[in-house]
């Protein structure tokens, strides 16, 4: 008998073709709006497998009511939207979609460093609501990001292909990870520095880490007060990593200079949103991984994932 999955979101063609190759297939068929959780709950009770995206709260309860469930395939490399201990309890393997979107991220997270430091949107509204009247020396001023220092917190796939493109702006880089990297040391030219070091002497600070209980909060109103006034934050990781209240007082008060943020702690983040009315913010809706090329390489790995376990194999990305 084929396997049952449940995929929770409408996916591209190529991607379901080969999932229903050798899957009995059901799927949400709507782009713009994730699955209901009524529905959902309905879903699980009966498939084999799981294609999930990281707008679902994978919990206790619900693995619980998945009593076929062998395998979560979550089409993200971060996986905090799943209950990784109580699936790996239920004997569920979970598996995720590293390297494939590392340097799409890379570009994003690169983008918004420099969109921020020369605040690109800031100008561009500015020039669209007809605010421009001339041109003037001091103008729309921003930070230099050529020779400037870059501290990257979480210096992984992601945060080493940063540092690769930082390279070719002669930036002096600097990272903190809770192990060291010798050979990557060498290769890019990038210093160990203790987080406190990073953050005082940084002019851009990104973080990109993954979203645990230990980096919750890891940078608060203790570590945005060591930081730099003309300091810039960038984080496309996850938005619980950075506090966020801590933040909007640091850039209200003038303490950091600006932030460039693809993540926060509720997604979809709402346009009342406090971070949203500074100008000194440049937000994003989750585009990390966000080109064509990479979006479907992702959606394919994931499948490729579901369908090994599935067939009684080990996935190659399996977490847990
Ligand atoms: P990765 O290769 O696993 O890198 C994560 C790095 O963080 C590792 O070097 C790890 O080193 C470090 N780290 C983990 N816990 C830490 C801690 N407590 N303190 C300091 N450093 C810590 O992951 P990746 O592929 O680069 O992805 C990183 C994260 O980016 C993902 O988990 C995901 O949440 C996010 N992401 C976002 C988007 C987006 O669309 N915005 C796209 C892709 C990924 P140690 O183990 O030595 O500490």
């Amino acid at each position: 008998m084929r396997p049952k999955i449940y995929i929770t979101r409408k996916l591209p063609d190529a991607v379901v073709t080969r999932l229903t190759e050798v899957c009995e297939v059901r799927m949400w068929e709507k782009e713009e709006e994730p699955v209901p959780r009524d529905v959902l709950e309905k879903e699980i009770l009966d498939v084999d497998g799981l294609f999930c995206l990281l707008t679902e709260t994978i919990d206790e309860h619900l693995l619980t009511l998945g009593t076929n469930l062998k395998i979560i395939s979550n089409m993200a490399v971060g996986y905090n939207n799943i209950d990784i201990a109580a699936a790996t309890e239920q004997k569920i393997m979970v598996t995720n979609t590293p390297g494939v979107l590392t340097e799409t991220t890379a570009d994003l997270t690169f983008a918004l460093l420099m969109a921020t430091a020369r605040r690109m949107v800031e100008a561009s509204d500015y020039l669209r609501a007809g605010s421009l009247k001339t041109w003037s020396p001091m103008q729309l001023t921003g930070q230099d990001i050529y020779g400037a220092t870059l501290g990257i917190i979480g210096l992984g796939r992601i945060g080493e292909a940063l540092a690769k493109r930082a390279r070719g702006f002669d930036m002096n880089l600097y990272y903190h990870n809770r192990s060291r990297k010798p050979e990557v040391e060498k290769q890019l030219g990038i210093q160990y520095v203790e987080k406190e070091k990073l953050l005082r002497e940084s002019d851009f600070v990104c973080v990109l880490t993954p979203y645990t209980k230990e980096t919750e909060n890891y940078i608060g109103a203790a570590e945005l007060a060591l930081m730099k006034p003309t300091a810039v934050l960038i984080n496309t990781a996850r938005g619980g990593i950075v506090n966020e209240e801590a933040l909007y007082q640091a850039l209200k008060g003038g303490q950091i200079w600006g932030a460039g943020l693809d993540v926060f702690e509720k997604e979809p983040v709402q346009t009342d949103h406090p971070l949203l009315s500074l100008p000194n913010v440049v937000a994003l809706p989750h585009i990390g991984s966000a080109s064509k090329n990479t979006r479907l390489k992702m959606a394919l790995l994931a499948a490729e994932n579901l369908i090994q376990g599935l067939q009684g194999n080990t996935p190659k990305n399996i977490v847990n």
